[in-house]
């Protein structure tokens, strides 16, 4: 199995979970999978049809991104395909041909085709070793997304009776579960529920005052990185992308009110890199497998935990940090309140009136946000301190942060402008890495004395700096901290920088998956970029979202390992034996140049 996995999508070891369910799996039990977005759900069910005979079947609801699904496994040298209904007639007849001649593995397809009588007779001739329903909670009326589609699942069983069935699915409530299991007829399966907790997300909520200056403050911060901007209303989507295209950010919109050939260019944009913020109302999302969603914002208050909980989900697939901001104020609670009072049914008033209660607690509640999450999905965390909330990493207490404001403007101005927020930070931090040492930084007399704060705390002081308007973040490609006129009395001595207090003020030394590059060596930003042009560039060529070819997690290893033979790139988390050879010669050649030019990554004999 882990050969498989190393040699195909290119990890070294297991999530949570996953090698136990495969065993499972291919012991040919029938299993049930509840796992919070980027689990590693889809692995479950893709590794084991490399390691069985016969075809793995999947059902999948959203037929727009099965092409997808597929690009991503074919890169990785999988023998992929789908069936919809988007293909042609006699695309549709040779993927037939080819899988009668058993040269598909895995087969994506919507329920409605799969339960076709014809095509459900076509199947019964080829030999079937696994169904993998994805999206399971789909099949169930008391959960969040209801496809009466997947009620036509009920007779797979009766069909196959000796095929196991594996479903996923990211929703845990136990109604749900119980529905899954039943219209499955599964009841023996074995059913897996991992821990919901997802740390990487670092939530956030801030009150809603001057919004959009507020959402400004924090784009500046995220210049490039893919986001997800919720809003209530299709009109605020529209003046809210409108406006953000305005002040120079690629925003598209999206709500049920475009059209569809709309709605599919931009999320097409958007998945393809081609734009870097989604502006949406709740009918975007379902199903999206973009991994570098890096931040998912709520411009206005959500209706319900579990919309608030799958919205924000979307954010960090690939297990980095990401932020997600929720702006609250009571005018959005009156607004969701006089749409609820206009509900003809009363019952469905009282629930809608208290699951909007509920959401307004979690909002002006000051217990941990993971901890409140978890508990409203009957899971208990059993940390003091999640280091992924506002109320675990930042108390409302302001306090007199001139020093730690001179410690980075004194900084930014020492090395005249040039460099970006990790750079600075790294100063601060006295990091020992080569893209200091090699230019002197380790010399600069602001070198190493900020210790007092974390790598976050710093990233925060920073952000809260530039928000304030002390400093400024220029640059498109590598943006560079500059002083603004404001910071110079200040740097004086004569005037007082009132922070928000961090709470943990002693740099941790724990790390968390999120934290695992960074540790590993610090990402060089310079040589992230050039990989990720590159990636786009090539991505392009072929059609693909860039993210099929590789993860942002694996290009920030390489931007900080500088892996400069083939032995040593294969090493890279995220590269397999397909993608070493289609792609492994041109970011070889590119991080060669790179370091050849720049005089770093010392190529080691061996
Ligand atoms: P889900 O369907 O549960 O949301 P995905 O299948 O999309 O999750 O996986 C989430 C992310 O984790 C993806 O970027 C995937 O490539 C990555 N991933 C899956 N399995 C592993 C593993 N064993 N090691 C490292 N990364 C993994
Ligand atoms: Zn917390």
């Amino acid at each position: 199995m882990l050969q498989t996995l190393n040699k195909y999508f290119g990890y070294d070891s297991f999530l949570p979970l996953q090698e136990e369910i495969i065993g499972d799996v291919l012991a040919g039990e029938d299993v049930l999978v509840l796992m919070p977005t980027g689990g590693g759900k889809s692995l479950m069910f893709q590794l084991p049809s490399l390691l069985v005979d016969g075809l793995t079947v999947v059902v999948s609801p959203l037929i727009a991104l099965m092409k997808d699904q597929v690009d991503s496994l074919v890169a990785n040298g999988m023998l992929a395909e789908f069936i919809n209904s988007s293909l042609k007639y006699n695309e549709i007849d040779d993927a037939k041909n080819r899988l009668k001649k058993g040269e598909i593995k895995i087969l994506y397809v919507a329920p409605e085709r799969l339960m076709l009588s014809d095509f459900l007779k076509f199947l019964k001739s080829l030999k079937i070793s696994l169904f993998a329903i994805d999206e399971a909670h789909c099949i169930s009326e008391w959960g969040h997304d209801f496809r009466p589609e997947y009620s036509q699942l009920k007779s797979l069983k009766e069909n196959f009776p000796a095929v196991p069935i594996i479903a996923l699915t990211a929703t845990a409530t136990e109604k749900v579960q119980g529905d899954i299991v039943a219209q499955l007829d599964i009841s023996k399966a074995k059913r897996y529920k991992a821990s919901f907790l997802r740390n990487n997300l670092q939530i956030k909520i801030e009150s809603k005052e001057k919004v959009y200056q507020q959402l400004l403050n924090f784009l500046k911060g995220h210049k490039k990185d893919s986001g997800i901007i919720y809003c209530q209303s299709r009109r605020q989507v529209d003046k809210l992308s409108y406006d953000l295209r305005q002040d120079g950010y690629m925003a598209l919109p999206y709500h049920a009110g475009l059209t569809p050939e709309e709605r599919s260019k931009n999320q097409e944009r958007f998945i393809k890199d081609d734009a870097d913020i989604i502006v949406a109302t709740i009918a975007f999302g379902m199903g999206i497998d973009k991994p570098n969603v890096r931040y998912v914002i709520h411009f206005d208050l959500p209706k319900n935990i579990e919309g608030y909980y799958q919205e924000i989900g979307r954010a960090g697939r690939d297990g980095l940090r990401s932020d997600c901001i929720l702006f609250f104020n009571y005018g959005d609670k009156a607004k969701h309140e006089h749409f609820i009072r206009q509900k003809e049914d009363s019952q469905e008033r009282e629930i809608a009136h208290f699951k909007l209660k509920e959401m307004v607690d979690y909002c002006l509640g000051s217990i941990c946000r993971h901890k409140a999450l978890l508990q409203y999905f009957g899971e208990e965390l059993d940390v003091p301190n999640c280091e992924a909330c506002d109320i675990c990493l930042e108390p409302k207490e302001t306090f007199d942060g001139t020093v730690a404001a001179q410690k980075v403007l004194s900084t930014v101005y020492r090395v005249n402008g040039r460099f970006g927020i990790n750079h600075i930070i790294d100063i601060l931090m006295g990091a020992k890495n080569k893209r200091i040492l090699e230019r002197g930084h380790d010399k600069l007399s602001t070198y190493g004395i900020g210790t007092e704060y974390s790598r976050s705390g710093w990233q925060a002081v920073v952000r809260e700096l530039i928000g304030l308007g002390y400093l400024d973040l220029e640059g498109d490609q590598y943006p560079v901290l500059k002083l603004m006129l404001k910071s110079k009395p200040v740097l004086a001595g004569k005037e007082q920088v009132i922070l928000t207090k961090p709470k943990i003020e002693i740099s941790s030394s724990k790390t968390k998956k999120s934290d695992k590059i960074a540790a590993a060596g610090n990402v060089d930003n310079e040589l992230f970029e050039i990989l990720r042009v590159l990636r786009k560039e090539l991505a392009d060529k072929d059609g693909l979202p860039p993210y099929v070819i590789f993860h942002d997690a694996t290009l920030k290893e390489m931007a900080s390992r500088y892996p400069r033979t083939s032995e040593a790139l294969q090493k890279i988390s995220g590269v397999g034996e397909a993608k070493l050879l289609k792609y492994g010669e041109v970011f070889l050649k590119k991080i060669n140049e790179y370091c050849s030019v720049k005089g770093v990554g010392a190529l080691k004999s061996k």
